[in-house]
């Protein structure tokens, strides 16, 4: 097979939001860069991204102060890559479903950087005068970040370009050895050779990384959503549950007792979950969401038209304006790990191979992270990055020659 890449410094596999920084990153601290994404419009994770920035949830010293660097980065981003990422700090609605306990719901927040404020319904209908006030008990306020995930990853990408980096559209299939170390990779369009390579491929982390013979704790959520197209509905607000059902899906799905179950095809390792979501963008489009199942086999075993009546359902019942609208549904994996916390280092057993991913939400504390990876990289030695190294867990599968 043809050598088509320069021996370089990286090559980031994955063009998502999460390959995408850590691209720039690179370039950005002086490494030339190859990004490989096999896709020219994927319909990956940050297609369907709310796109929502939660840097006031952050709970630990160490996250609330990666947060605090985190919507100060993005205060400057458009700017720094020179691309309007449409970065906005926007009114959040946690809603609390009626016969729930709003105080028993507000106190799980208690230790957030900035603990969301607790809203009675007229209140809450006063900061999203279209919310239907019988479908609420009461409501959470943030004010939270958000982006156009689609804009700010096609932001860094042109970024990392202007800086000298490459990205070319070709499948990784497999990685070139030699002994230990990792050389480069095989893709559709020939191989890529580099000092280094970073796997960055969200859901599908998991299996490419069986063909270094590395079996670690990062699993995918299949996620479902509904694009309503700009209509005359204007909606203020963000909207989510105050209690996401999808962190105790993926707590459940990622306890390490169901490791093994994740390399037997077509398990159903917990029931789907629905979390009503309703996110408006600047463009006037509304994203519905969001349905999660954890099915081992990455390809989605839901019934689509019915996903989308669940959604829509949801959806309408906090907004009775959204009813009808003309959208489509869509669907996409999203990675997390065993730990909730993300995997960024080498592998254990293996040279010139890492991995950066495993965040479940990424917009808060990625951009931050992805920063301090590519310093700490480039010499400045980073001593909080210790936490997020993959050899963090014991190995289920040690690599194979
Ligand atoms: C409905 C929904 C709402 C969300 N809301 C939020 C939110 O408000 N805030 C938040 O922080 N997070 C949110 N998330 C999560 C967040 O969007 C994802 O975690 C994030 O987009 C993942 O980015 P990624 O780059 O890791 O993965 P992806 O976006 O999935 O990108 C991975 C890329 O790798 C490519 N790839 C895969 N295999 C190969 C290969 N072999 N060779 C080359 N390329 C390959 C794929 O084509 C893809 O483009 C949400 C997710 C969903 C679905």
């Amino acid at each position: 097979m043809t050598n088509v890449g320069r021996c370089g410094d990286w090559i980031v596999v994955g063009g998502g939001i999460v390959g995408s920084a850590l691209g720039y990153e690179l370039a950005r601290v002086g490494f030339s860069v190859q990004l490989l994404e096999q896709s020219p419009a994927p319909a990956n994770a940050t297609r369907y991204s709310y796109g929502g920035i939660s840097y006031w949830s952050a709970t630990t010293a160490f996250m609330r102060q990666l947060s605090q660097e985190g919507i100060a980065l993005y205060r400057d981003l458009s700017a720094e890559l020179d691309i309007d990422i449409q970065f906005q700090e926007r009114d959040l609605l946690l809603t609390i479903e009626p016969g729930c306990d709003p105080a028993a719901i507000a106190a799980t927040y208690a230790d957030c950087l900035q603990p969301p404020r607790l809203l009675d319904v007229s209140t809450a209908t006063d900061v999203e005068p279209l919310l239907n006030p019988d479908a609420i008990a009461a409501a959470l306020y943030a004010t939270h970040g958000h982006v156009e995930p689609e804009r700010m990853t096609q932001a860094y990408q042109q970024a990392m370009t202007r800086l000298g980096g490459r990205v070319e559209y070709a499948t990784v299939q497999d990685f070139l050895r030699m002994g230990d170390r990792i050389q480069g990779v095989v893709t559709s369009a020939g191989t890529f050779t580099a000092a280094n390579v970073v796997v960055s491929v969200g859901g599908l982390c998991r299996s490419l990384l069986k063909k270094v013979g590395v079996t670690l704790p990062i699993y995918f959520t299949q996620a479902e959503v509904v694009d309503l197209e700009p209509s005359h509905v204007k909606v203020r607000s963000l909207l989510m549950p105050a209690v996401l059902k999808r962190f105790a899906l993926e707590a459940t799905a990622g306890d390490i007792k169901n490791d093994a179950q994740w390399d037997v095809p077509d398990q159903e390792i917990a029931p789907p979950i629905l979390d009503v979501g309703i996110v408006p963008f600047q463009d006037g489009r509304i994203r519905l969401g969001q349905i999660s199942r954890v099915c081992t086999t990455p390809r989605l075993v839901a019934n689509a038209t019915q996903s989308e009546q669940e959604i829509r359902y949801g959806a309408a019942k906090l907004i009775p304006q959204l009813h009808g609208l003309p959208g489509a549904w869509g669907s996409c994996l999203v990675a997390f790990s065993g730990d909730r916390l993300p995997l960024i280092g080498t592998l254990p057993g293996l040279e010139g191979i890492h991995l950066f991913s495993g965040f479940s939400n990424p917009f808060a504390l990625m951009p931050p992270l992805a920063r301090r990876y590519a310093q700490h990289l480039k010499g400045s030695v980073d001593q909080e990055m210790a936490q997020f190294e993959p050899a963090r867990f014991a190995l289920v599968d040690a690599p194979t020659p």
